[in-house]
Parts: C-alpha cells; sequence; structure tokens
C-alpha cells in the first residue's frame, strides 16, 4: 500500500460515522478518483473487478496507463480541456471509450465524469459503465435502423416481409399507408393479396408462385394496383423482393414497394399520343395509296366504261353493228391493259426500296421484337419462349420480320386487354420444318380468340373490330412475310386463344 501523502485529504477520516472511502467503496457502479495530473488516487471495489488490478497497483498511476496505447495521447489533451472547463457530464459522445484489463483484453465502457473539490484542490469523479455485447448491438442495431428509416425517407419505398411457411406478410407504415390503410402491420398473405386490384392479383400471384419456386431467380417482381371505393383515384404500386431459400425450399421473401401511379399515368398518355400518331400516319398512309391508284385507274376506267357503251349500242342495232362492237372492246382490252400496266408500274415504284434480304438469327429477331413491343407499350403479359437454340440462320430482311412480329404481338396483347384476361400470356416458339427447309414461327395468345367469320376475313385489308383499327397489319404483315418467301396464316383450330404461324426460309 502507497504511503499516504500528508496533503492528501482524509479520505478515511468519518464524518457523523461514515467516511469519504466508505461510500466511494459502497458504490456498485465502478468509480475512479483522479487528481489534476491525472493521477489515480482512488478506486472502489467496482473498479478494481472491473479492470482486474490491485488499488495498490493503480494508485499513483496516470489514468491513461489503463488505457490502450493508441488513445493515451488523444485522452491526455482530452483531460487537460476538461480541466479548463471541469463539469458533470458523460465522457465522449458513445464514441468507442475503451479501458485495458489486466489481461490486456479491451473493455468498452461509458464514463461520466463529475468535478470534485476537497480542500481546494479538484479532482475528477470517473463512473465507469460497461457496455456490454448486447446494449453494444442494441446500439449497433438502432444506428442501422436509423440509418435504414433515413434511406426509406428519401426514396419513399415500403417495406414488406413475407413468411412463406405460414403465409403471413409484415408490411410497414409507409406500404399499409400505399395500400390505402386498409391492411395491418401482420396479415396473412391472402388478406394482402385481397387489397390488390381484382384484375391484377392472378398476376400478382403467379409472380409470387414464380418467387417461390427453386427452379427459378427467387426474384418477386410485379406491378398491381389497389382496390379502390368509390371514385379514388387508380394507385399503383410495384414491388420487388428477394427470396430466401432454405434446404431448397422458400422461406422468407423481403423486398420494397413503391407508389408508381405518377409513372404509369405518365405511360399510359404516352401510349395513347402514340397510339394516336400511328393511326393518323396510317390513314395518311392509305389515303395516298389509294388516291394515287385511283389516279392511275381513273383514265383507263372511264374509257372502259365509255367503250363498254359504245359497245352495247351496237349490240342492240339491227343488224348488229359487228365492226364497232369489235372495234370498241378491241378499245376495253387496250385501256384494260394499259390499267394492268399502271398497276404494275405502281407496285414496281413502291416496292423499289424494299430492303435486302439478310443472314438471320431468328431468335434473336424475336427478342429484338419483344424489346421493340414492349417499348411501345405492348408488355406486361407473361412469356412463354420456346426457342431453338441451334436454330440455322433464315434469309430474310431484319426490319419487316421485327415488324411482323411486333405486330402479331401487339394484335395478341390488344385482343387480351380489351377481354380483361387477369393473366394474359403469349407463347413464341420457333421450330424447324427439315422437309420444307423453312423455320416455323408461332405466335399464340391465351385472349379470346377469333370467331368462324371474323377467321375469313382477317388478312382482307381495312379489315378491323378495333374502334380505332385500320384493319392493315395482318394484310401487310401476310405481304411482308411473303415477300420474304414464307407464308402467314392463322390456325383455325386453337380454341384457347388465337394462334398465328409463318414461315421463312433457311439460308
Ligand atoms: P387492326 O389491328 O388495325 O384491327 P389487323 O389486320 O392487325 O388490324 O387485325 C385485324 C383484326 O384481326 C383485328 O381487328 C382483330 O379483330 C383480329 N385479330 C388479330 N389478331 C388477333 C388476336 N390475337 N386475337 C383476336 N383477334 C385478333
Amino acid at each position: 500500500m502507497k504511503t499516504k501523502s500528508i496533503t492528501e485529504p482524509p479520505w478515511d477520516e468519518p464524518l457523523n460515522g461514515i467516511s469519504f472511502k466508505d461510500l466511494f467503496d459502497a458504490v456498485t457502479e465502478a468509480m475512479l478518483l483522479v487528481d489534476a495530473c491525472g493521477k489515480i488516487v482512488m478506486a472502489n471495489p467496482s473498479a478494481l473487478d472491473l479492470c482486474g488490478y490491485t488499488l495498490n497497483e493503480l494508485r499513483g498511476h496516470e489514468v491513461e496507463a489503463f488505457i490502450p496505447q493508441r488513445f493515451r495521447e488523444h485522452h491526455r489533451c482530452y483531460r487537460k480541456q476538461y480541466l479548463e472547463n471541469p463539469r458533470k457530464r458523460p465522457m465522449g459522445n458513445h464514441s468507442n471509450l475503451v479501458l485495458l484489463h489486466r489481461d490486456g483484453d479491451e473493455i468498452s465502457v461509458d464514463i461520466s465524469l463529475s468535478p470534485i473539490t476537497i480542500q481546494q484542490r479538484i479532482y475528477v469523479l470517473l463512473v465507469l459503465n460497461v457496455i456490454d455485447r448486447r446494449s453494444q448491438a442494441e446500439y449497433a442495431l438502432r444506428e442501422s435502423q436509423e440509418r435504414l428509416w433515413l434511406i426509406k425517407q428519401m426514396i419513399d419505398v415500403g417495406i414488406f416481409d413475407i413468411d412463406c411457411v405460414n403465409h403471413k406478410i409484415y408490411c410497414d407504415e409507409r406500404l399499409q399507408e400505399l395500400c390505402g390503410n386498409s391492411v395491418n402491420e401482420n396479415i396473412t398473405l391472402n388478406d394482402f393479396f385481397a387489397v390488390v386490384h381484382h384484375d391484377d392479383r392472378a398476376n400478382c400471384q403467379a409472380a409470387f408462385d414464380k418467387a417461390i419456386n427453386p427452379h427459378m431467380s427467387g426474384e418477386y417482381r410485379t406491378e398491381f394496383r389497389i382496390m379502390q371505393s368509390g371514385n379514388q383515384k387508380e394507385r399503383w404500386i410495384t414491388i420487388l423482393g428477394e427470396t430466401q431459400f432454405v434446404m431448397g425450399k422458400a422461406k422468407r421473401i423481403v423486398g420494397i414497394a413503391r407508389d408508381i401511379t405518377q409513372r404509369k399515368q405518365r405511360e399510359k398518355m404516352l401510349q395513347q399520343h402514340r397510339n394516336e400518331t400511328e393511326t393518323l400516319f396510317k390513314q395518311q398512309v392509305a389515303m395516298i395509296t389509294v388516291s394515287a391508284i385511283a389516279h392511275e385507274l381513273n383514265s383507263p376506267l372511264t374509257a372502259i366504261s365509255a367503250y363498254s357503251e359504245v359497245v352495247l349500242h351496237a349490240l342492240n342495232e339491227t343488224p348488229i353493228d359487228c365492226d364497232r362492237a369489235r372495234e370498241a372492246m378491241n378499245g376495253c382490252f387496250e385501256q384494260a391493259q394499259l390499267a394492268g400496266g399502271k398497276l404494275y408500274e405502281l407496285l414496281n415504284f413502291l416496292q423499289h426500296n424494299t430492303a435486302e434480304a439478310e443472314v438471320l438469327d431468328l431468335n434473336q429477331v424475336i427478342e429484338d421484337a419483344l424489346l421493340l413491343a414492349r417499348g411501345d407499350g405492348y408488355g406486361g403479359f407473361n412469356l412463354m419462349l420456346e426457342l431453338e437454340p441451334c436454330l440455322p440462320a433464315v434469309n430474310a430482311n431484319r426490319f419487316q420480320i421485327q415488324r411482323v412480329l411486333v405486330n402479331l404481338i401487339r394484335n395478341a396483347v390488344e385482343a387480351m386487354r380489351t377481354a380483361n384476361i387477369p393473366v394474359s400470356e403469349i407463347t413464341i416458339s420457333v421450330e424447324t420444318l427439315a422437309k420444307e427447309n423453312m423455320a416455323l414461327v408461332s405466335i399464340r395468345d391465351n385472349g379470346p380468340g377469333i370467331d368462324q367469320d371474323t377467321l375469313k376475313r382477317i388478312f382482307n385489308p381495312f379489315f378491323t373490330t378495333k374502334p380505332t383499327g385500320l384493319g392493315m397489319g395482318l394484310s401487310i404483315s401476310r405481304a411482308l412475310v411473303e415477300a420474304n418467301g414464307g407464308r402467314l396464316w392463322v390456325d383455325p383450330d386453337f380454341k384457347q386463344g388465337a394462334q398465328f404461324h409463318f414461315t421463312l426460309p433457311f439460308v
């Protein structure tokens, strides 16, 4: 034991029977008393327990001797600053305060500082509180929750956590809000699907089934509308989650949800504009083409009509004026030949700029056409692609075949949308017709299909059942496929929707 210095306060002297030391030792918190030079004057049994030293080993040593080397210099400066304005306060700001145990372990502590003046000398009382692992973890968790909360606020997302085993879903406050506050924090999956608009429910369920399928990517991605009551505005939500699989079984899907109503409204508006512009453009093209044909055919038809009248007159005369009739019939023949020639010239002129055929990977053309169709607003269907991996190249014009595919996809999507098909599906398959040395592409949908009457006229120019349709899509598509050496037809026996096929010759 160190000898007590003469100037040291009388710690052991009792006042009303209790000495300062008695009180100091009785406190359960670990406490150190440090003088103005930073030397430890007293340590209570809890402090000794905490750092594993005896009182003799501590007393008279600079307090920095009991913290790790890397903090010592900084601590000395801190101590000096503290003594310039000593007051009761915690040390640091929940930053890592570390005490060195005798055996070298570092102990994380919270320290509060209180200045005590005894006999005009200032001492600092250090009360040490061990931060145990649990509170450290709680602190870290709180911090990460705060960070997550800040991020959520910034990107405005809701969070969900699906328990795939018990079919329950946790929805955070924002997601509850997005769902019009018609769901609680913890609900069953069925209750959740019940707030999805009935037209989008099957899609949402199908995306979920796909997400929990261990043979798929485990991504849960879907867009849906929320059931709204009365004349509330339509609200669109997108969700994106990732499935956690344990032993090949989906256990949990955690993800985020976002309000995409504005984006959907913009897309809808753009789509409407695009459709209107395209219809207008097609009408202009049709009108110009028809006027050009009318212009070319007008004079020969007028002449044929006049010659026919002459023939009728000549036949009505008695005796029949055979020479006149023959002459007029010759005129008819010549004018009909002329009309045919003019039509031929016109077609030649229109075909003058047709693009060249090239060696094409049909699988790639299909992928490109799907991208184009989606970009044009004809997406949102479940796609089944049955491509042939080693398909030989075909000989065709890329842009014309893309146009045909986009037309067929577009027709399928429009038919399914008009019929409000809950889960719209399009299957595109490619196979080889070995005998004919051709590739066969089939496109089928699960829409309303095509009735017998429509089937008969479907490839006629200007035949349409759509309010703003022009009825040129299929006739142009057929002409394009034929120009590339193939055929396009509709399957009259397909009953689960509509199915179109076309062929193209291999190189
Ligand atoms: P438009 O699309 O302008 O009507 P099309 O020539 O492309 O012109 O199509 C003609 C008609 O064929 C459509 O109006 C529609 O009645 C029918 N049709 C085409 N594809 C489908 C399909 N996948 N399902 C049902 N009907 C279809």
